[in-house]
């Protein structure tokens, strides 16, 4: 196994709130000059500054607090290979990840293999009320996890996904949020395409198609589930 020379940092931008990932290398940072990794929208993600190339000082500018934190960390354990998360003081929740960009994109991708498996689970199309649209909103939300856009609110991107006959459960073990979205219609389809993001509320309930839709398309929402 070679050394991973490249480093990515995994953040969600305190700014404009896109999740993107940066990858930056140690010969990147030099002493006595501050490092900052920018978001594409210009603010500051994080700044890496060090005395010595031993010991290095991180700033993590924080939504929640709206102010950055700092953390202290040694050299050895920022390249050592393994992920550092880093989170907010006060409430604990994760703000981003620095490891190699193998690790830190498995984490994201995790929920994936999940999906996946729950596929194979029910692999006979007998169990969907419309397996092609179930198939089809299931690559649609592969495709939303997979950039790093399908988390909680919490901090949370493990997201849990419960698949029934007429829909999709995405739940937050954390902190007990639910989001459901319908999978049965071409309509319901449409929906998840249009959406670049899912975001579960913290400890909150919502429904994918309220979120997505500005009202016109919900009239008839429950009345077909019956059958
Ligand atoms: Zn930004
Ligand atoms: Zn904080
Ligand atoms: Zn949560």
């Amino acid at each position: 196994m070679g050394i991973d020379i490249n480093t990515v940092l995994a953040m969600r931008c305190p700014d404009c709130g896109k999740m993107e990932f940066h990858e930056f290398s140690r010969f990147s940072i030099a002493r006595g000059h501050a490092f900052h990794v920018t978001c594409s929208c210009g603010a500051t993600k994080l700044t890496v500054s060090t005395k010595n190339l031993s010991c290095y000082w991180l700033q993590v500018p924080c939504v929640v607090c709206e102010t950055k934190h700092l953390r202290e960390i040694s050299g050895k354990r920022l390249w050592s290979g393994e992920v550092v998360t880093l989170s907010c003081d006060d409430t604990d929740m994760e703000l981003g990840h620095i490891g190699p960009a193998s690790k830190v994109k498995e984490m994201t991708a995790s929920y994936e293999q999940e999906l996946e498996a729950l596929v194979n689970e029910f692999g006979c199309d007998s169990y969907f009320n419309n397996s092609k649209i179930m198939y089809e909103v299931l690559s649609c939300l592969h495709e939303i996890a997979e950039r790093g856009e399908l988390y909680c609110q919490c901090g949370n991107y493990k997201i849990e996904v419960d698949i029934f006959p007429d829909r999709l459960e995405l739940q937050c073990k954390n902190c007990d949020s639910l989001n459901i979205i319908y999978a049965e219609t071409e309509e319901d389809l449409k929906v998840i395409q249009q959406v670049d993001m899912i975001e579960l509320a913290r400890h909150g309930f919502k429904c994918l198609d309220s979120l997505a839709n500005t009202g016109k398309s919900k009239k008839a929402r429950r009345k077909r589930s019956k059958t």
